[in-house]
């Protein structure tokens, strides 16, 4: 008789964004002629520029030929990508990694939730609170995590780090040593951010406790303050401790067209183990490669013509994003993030709960957003807002709510 993996039993609840879309749906059901805004999910909204265009039509049209067709890629992806990636998100900016420790995937989420193949079981980790709520999830799912405890929404054997108004939204060095700390920066969803000397504490508590940092920055080209780090490879001995995710969906569009990459450097090692060997030897058991035609597509946003309409396509949302910001400041609301993020966290308003705003703000101005508390215990009382709407709905949006 098979057995399931009971771990997927533990897991509370449906996904976020399934609860938000029933809830969005059933309400659009009683008020059809009501028109709903929603900046809520975190998907881009622009088309794909131009040059991504053109190089997709030109690899599609090589797939046609018997010369220049491609089957399976390589593993760790195709050095075009590999070198491009190299040199302008890391030695541009003065980190020291090679082609050969980053790894083309399919995107951030699927290796932000695979990476915990590589490690044991026995691991604790440590996680923002809130964040992005797939490191929490697929460490239960791993069994990684003890018992879900609805009262606290929290697991048993998870160690939380606070990022609340007291903290500016950055976590402290936690009390309790971890032995995976997941970092997000710019985080998912307060769109906070730490200083390089702040996240250079983090690598040195990392490489003194023997942890290893699982560094999210999916939202790095959005930073605009000089001292936000890019990659966590700018601070000194981040190569022995520090695994970085990427991802090709806010940056440049990609979020149906899938695109990300990992970098575990060679120097991270757990006794004589590179973290790099056993990752390169899941990447080619359970992983067939990105399509050809999208890396082809994600190395075009590395030409000049791509860096220039990339940069225009983020300028576009983070004008949203100022917007949103200015808005709510306007309409009194307390607001944090926008600034290197397309995230805005706002405080709710009369101490209503995050699940509580949603609702008056669904009915009363037909916007829809995200309950902070659904990204962990600690988002309670906040709301999430997202930049990635388009101006104009972005500027309607903010009218109702100002006009609430
Ligand atoms: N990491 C963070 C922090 C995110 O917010 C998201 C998507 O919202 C992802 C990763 C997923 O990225 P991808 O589209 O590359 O899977």
């Amino acid at each position: 008789m098979f057995k399931i993996n009971e771990n997927y039993l533990k897991l509370p609840g449906s996904y976020l964004f399934s609860t938000i879309a029933k809830k969005v749906n059933a309400y659009q059901n009683a008020n059809p002629d009501k028109e709903i805004i929603r900046l809520g999910i975190g998907d881009v909204t622009l088309p794909l520029s131009p040059v991504v265009i053109d190089t997709l039509h030109s690899a599609v049209d090589e797939m046609a030929h018997k010369e220049t067709f491609k089957g399976y890629a390589p593993d760790l992806g195709y050095e075009f990508l590999r070198n491009a990636i190299a040199d302008f998100d890391y030695k541009r900016r003065g980190a020291d990694i090679n082609a050969d420790e980053i790894f083309v995937s399919d995107g951030a989420k699927s290796d932000s939730g695979n990476i915990g193949d590589i490690f044991s079981v026995d691991n604790k980790i440590a996680v923002c609170d809130p964040v992005y709520p797939v490191y929490v999830d697929t460490n239960a799912m791993a069994g990684r995590t003890g018992d879900y405890l609805p009262d606290l929404g929290k697991w048993s054997n998870v160690i939380y780090m606070p990022c609340t108004a007291e903290t500016n939204f950055a976590p402290d060095l936690p009390k309790e040593t971890p032995d995976i700390i997941y970092l997000c920066f710019p985080n998912n969803p307060t769109g906070s951010t730490i200083t390089k000397s702040e996240l250079q504490r983090w690598v040195d508590y990392a490489n003194k406790v023997g942890a290893v940092i699982i560094y999210d920055a999916a939202y790095e080209a959005y930073i605009t303050e000089e001292d936000v780090p890019h990659t966590i490879y700018e601070c000194e001995g981040a190569r022995t401790c520090a695994i970085e995710l990427r991802s090709f969906s806010k940056n440049a569009g990609f979020t149906g067209t899938r695109l990300g990459f990992t970098v575990i450097p060679k120097d991270l090692k757990s006794g004589d183990v590179m973290l790099h060997s056993l990752w390169a030897r899941r990447h080619g058991t359970k992983f067939n490669g990105a399509p050809y035609i999208i890396q082809k597509a994600g190395a075009a946003i590395y030409t000049e013509e791509g860096q220039k309409q990339t940069k225009e396509q983020i300028a576009y949302y983070m004008n949203n994003a100022k917007t949103i910001l200015t808005g709510l400041k306007e309409a009194g609301y307390t607001v944090s993030g926008g600034v290197n993020a397309p995230y805005i966290w706002l405080k709710t308003p009369d101490k209503m709960t995050s699940w509580e705003f949603f609702d008056y703000l669904l009915e009363n101005a037909n916007v829809v957003g995200t309950p902070g508390s659904g990204f962990g215990p600690s988002g309670e009382g906040y709301f999430r807002l997202t930049a990635f709407g388009s101006y104009e709905n972005t500027v309607r949006a903010l009218d109702r709510i100002k006009a609430l």
